[in-house]
């Protein structure tokens, strides 16, 4: 009953109506394979093309849209440049579906083409030139000024604008923060959200994380006031596998997650780029995952003595000793390497003196966002206990390696409360959770757990913890010993 009557609501509302149950996609993607075309086309719903350039032409392998109304039409992106320097078949595909969508609804004139981008990123404008000697086209132009003019948005990046194609009313929307020009589209005949780079089932890059963080606000109220049922972005990079990444510049991708990203989806990255804080490296969830790339200066910070807890003997993990002020305002966790000779002094070490802690401390200064890197090396001592409160040195100038960054974040003090949230990391048969530390007062606490929960998670706890105390449960863990518990260094 409630489908009928929203069907009859849309055909009234709408001359091009569309219902939920209409939204298709028939084919399997093109991914990459053998012998493919460099160019899908999908028809997905009435007026609503999805064309996919093939990871064989480049391997960003973009999705472009098309969406035309009773006398225009609204091409969002003209796809990357073709590795092997043919021409993507872009503008004879356009002007081939409008031709016979125009053929189809009986329509006396040519619809008039606007071409736009969701953002002014080289995978997404390469075809432009293509519809340049186009009758009746309009290009967009690239900067945000532009598309701002363009399209209404006087207040950008606040409020929205209509576009009309007759019968069927588009809605922009500003979402800068993966790139400063970049917009999002509604088609409510479709129920479908454009999100270009900024959502899509992939690795989504942050470069300005406070405009990404209030985009990602507003598109998440603008999608709970509306009938949203996707988002639907430009790539896909993660695998249907969850959590799971394909490698940067995958050329074939043969068990890809599927393009649509549902409302549950949108909730949760919302929710996700707020608990973020200001991350470096990458942070992958089950259908996305977010990489931070700085922008220009951002990150500068003076080198500083970066001591760090050492956790875990079968597989190294260390955490960076935080406080509060700059340099040293970074929670850092990271799988590392010894050298063997180094590993083994360690190993017999922690044998012999099961209940203390490792420390170690860099043997020269430097800046922490500079130097971790995955693959990076360091030399370092080790000490049996702080280095800097009577440890006793068992390894010297050691060179280590970072072979994984678990968690990397400078503070925000004061934008959120303390966290009653826990990382996770470990290997093996060993397996800890680290305090997740915001805002002073706080506490950096290494703990020892009965569990095994994914590496990266973040397990909450039923209150502000504080501190975890033997035996404690919560989120399918046991706390079995705390390591290391410091309020000094995280005092107000
Ligand atoms: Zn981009
Ligand atoms: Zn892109």
């Amino acid at each position: 009953m409630r489908l009928l009557l929203s069907a009859l609501l849309c055909i009234a509302a709408t001359a091009v109506p569309a219902r939920a149950a209409e939204f298709a996609l028939a084919q399997r993607w093109i991914h990459g394979a053998p012998g493919e075309p460099a160019l899908q086309v999908q028809a997905a719903a009435p007026g609503l093309w999805i064309l996919r350039q093939s990871k064989a032409s480049n391997f960003e392998a973009p999705f472009l849209y098309l969406i035309a109304g009773e006398r225009g039409a609204l091409l969002l992106d003209t796809g990357a440049e073709p590795a092997d320097g043919a021409a993507l078949p872009l503008r004879a595909t356009v002007d081939g579906l409008l031709r016979q969508w125009q053929r189809e609804r009986g329509l006396a004139a040519p619809l008039a083409l606007t071409v736009a981008h969701t953002h002014a990123h080289r995978d997404h404008v390469h075809g432009d030139d293509q519809f340049r000697d186009r009758t009746d086209t309009r290009i967009v132009g690239r900067g945000a000024a532009e598309v701002a003019a363009f399209f209404g948005l006087t207040r950008w990046p606040q409020g929205e604008a209509t576009f009309e194609l007759g019968g069927r009313t588009l809605t922009v929307l500003p979402l800068p923060g993966h790139e400063a020009a970049h917009i999002a589209v509604y088609d409510p005949a479709s129920a479908s959200l454009f999100t270009g780079d900024t959502l899509y089932p992939g690795l989504l890059t942050v470069r300005d994380l406070a405009a990404y963080r209030a985009s990602a606000q507003r598109l998440a109220a603008f999608a709970r006031a509306h009938r949203v049922e996707r988002a639907l972005g430009a790539h896909v990079e993660m695998s249907a596998r969850p959590y799971a990444l394909y490698p940067l510049g995958s050329a074939f991708q043969p068990e890809e997650h599927p393009l649509p990203l549902n409302p549950a989806h949108i909730a949760q990255w919302t929710r996700e780029t707020a608990r973020l804080g200001d991350f470096l490296g990458e942070t992958a969830f089950a259908d996305f995952a977010f990489a931070r790339v700085p922008q220009a200066g951002e990150f500068d910070d003076p080198p500083g003595s970066h001591g760090m807890l050492v956790a875990g003997t079968d597989a190294v993990y260390l955490s960076h000793l935080p406080m509060f002020h700059r340099p040293h305002d970074y929670q850092l966790i990271l799988r590392a390497e010894l050298p063997e000779p180094s590993l083994r002094a360690y190993r017999d070490d922690a044998r012999a003196h099961p209940d203390e802690y490792y420390t170690l401390v860099p043997t020269q200064r430097w800046a922490l966002p500079k130097t971790i890197q995955p693959d990076a090396r360091f030399r370092a001592d080790l000490y049996r206990g702080h280095f800097e409160r009577g440890g006793a040195r068992i390894a010297e100038n050691v060179e280590v390696r970072v072979a994984r960054i678990v968690h990397f974040r400078r503070f925000e003090p004061g934008r959120e409360p303390r966290s009653a949230e826990w990382i996770a990391f470990g290997e093996g048969r060993e397996h800890f959770l680290a305090h997740r530390i915001e805002t002073p007062p706080d506490v950096d606490q290494i703990v020892r757990i009965d569990g095994a929960p994914r590496e990266g998670a973040q397990l909450r706890h039923g209150r502000d913890s504080g501190a975890l105390k033997p035996g404690e449960r919560f989120d399918g863990v046991r706390v079995l010993r705390p390591i290391y518990t410091e309020y000094g260094d995280l005092a107000e």
